[in-house]
C-alpha cells in the first residue's frame, strides 16, 4: 500500500518540545488584563488544565475546547477592549515556544515534491489564525495543504473521528495516509485505531501529560527529518 498524505501533529513534532510554566504564560495575559488580580494568571492556567484533563480522561470525545471556554471559566470579558491587548501578549509570550524544528520546512517540501500530500492535526485551545501566523511566520505555510485544529470540531485525538476530519480535508484515505506524532497514545495510538500507519518522534518530556498505554508505532524517526525517508520507502515499497 503506498502513501498519498502524511499529517504532522504540532507541538512537539513540527515544533520542537519545550518544558512550559503555563502559570508564566498566562501572567502576561493577566499583567495586560487586569494587574491588579494577583490570583488571575493562576486561575486561567488552573482552568486549562482541567481542560487538557477533560480531554484525557475523555479520550478526545469530548474535544479541547477552546481559548473562550479558558476565559469564560475565569469570568473574564472578552468583549473588553483590553482582551485584545491582553490576547496578543499572551500569544507573544509562546512566540520563543512555537518556532519551527529546523527539519520542519524541508520534510515538509520534500513530501510535497515528491506528490505526497501534508496536513496537520492538532489538539489546541488556539484558533486557527494564530497557528497559520505562526506557520507564515516559519515558512511552512506554503507547504500545507489543509489543517485540523481540535479547537474548531467537537472531537480531538485520540478519537477517530478527529483524524478522519484531517485526511477527508486532504482528499485522503485512512490506508493510504501516515501520521507522525510525539505521544504514544494520542498521536500513534489514535492513528492507528483510526487505520492510519503511525510514525513516532520520542523525544517529549511528557510527564503527567503522558498516558500509559501498549503500542507500536509503524516506525520511530529519532529526528523529524528522517520522516522523509520513511515515508519515501513505504512509497516505494508498495
Ligand atoms: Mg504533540
Amino acid at each position: 500500500m503506498t502513501v498519498d498524505a502524511v499529517i504532522f501533529d504540532w507541538g512537539g513534532t513540527l515544533t520542537p518540545w519545550h518544558d512550559i510554566d503555563l502559570v508564566a504564560q498566562w501572567a502576561a495575559y493577566a499583567r495586560a488584563y487586569d494587574p491588579s488580580d494577583d490570583g488571575l494568571a493562576q486561575r486561567l492556567a488552573t482552568a486549562e488544565v482541567s481542560l487538557w484533563r477533560e480531554q484525557q480522561a475523555s479520550r478526545g470525545a469530548n474535544g479541547t475546547g477552546t481559548l473562550d471556554h479558558v476565559f469564560a471559566s475565569c469570568g473574564v470579558d472578552t468583549t473588553q477592549a483590553r482582551h485584545g491587548a491582553a490576547l496578543a501578549s499572551y500569544l507573544a509570550a509562546w512566540d520563543p515556544h512555537t518556532l519551527a524544528d529546523p527539519d520542519a520546512r524541508p520534510v515538509l517540501e520534500g513530501l510535497r515534491q515528491a506528490g505526497v500530500r501534508v496536513g496537520v492535526l492538532s489538539n489546541t485551545l488556539w484558533p486557527r489564525w494564530h497557528h497559520e501566523a505562526v506557520f507564515s511566520r516559519d515558512g511552512l505555510a506554503p507547504f500545507i495543504d489543509a489543517a485540523v485544529y481540535s479547537s474548531e470540531i467537537p472531537v480531538a485525538k485520540p478519537h477517530a473521528d478527529a483524524f478522519h476530519a484531517a485526511i477527508a480535508a486532504l482528499g485522503a484515505t485512512p490506508e493510504r495516509t501516515v501520521f507522525v506524532g510525539d505521544r504514544p497514545w494520542d498521536d500513534v495510538h489514535g492513528a492507528q485505531q483510526a487505520g492510519m500507519r503511525a510514525i513516532l518522534i520520542p523525544h517529549s518530556r511528557l510527564g503527567d501529560q503522558a498516558v500509559d498505554v501498549d503500542v507500536t508505532p509503524d516506525a520511530v524517526a529519532m529526528r523529524l527529518g528522517d520522516v522523509l525517508a520513511i515515508v519515501l520507502s513505504w512509497r516505494t515499497s508498495a
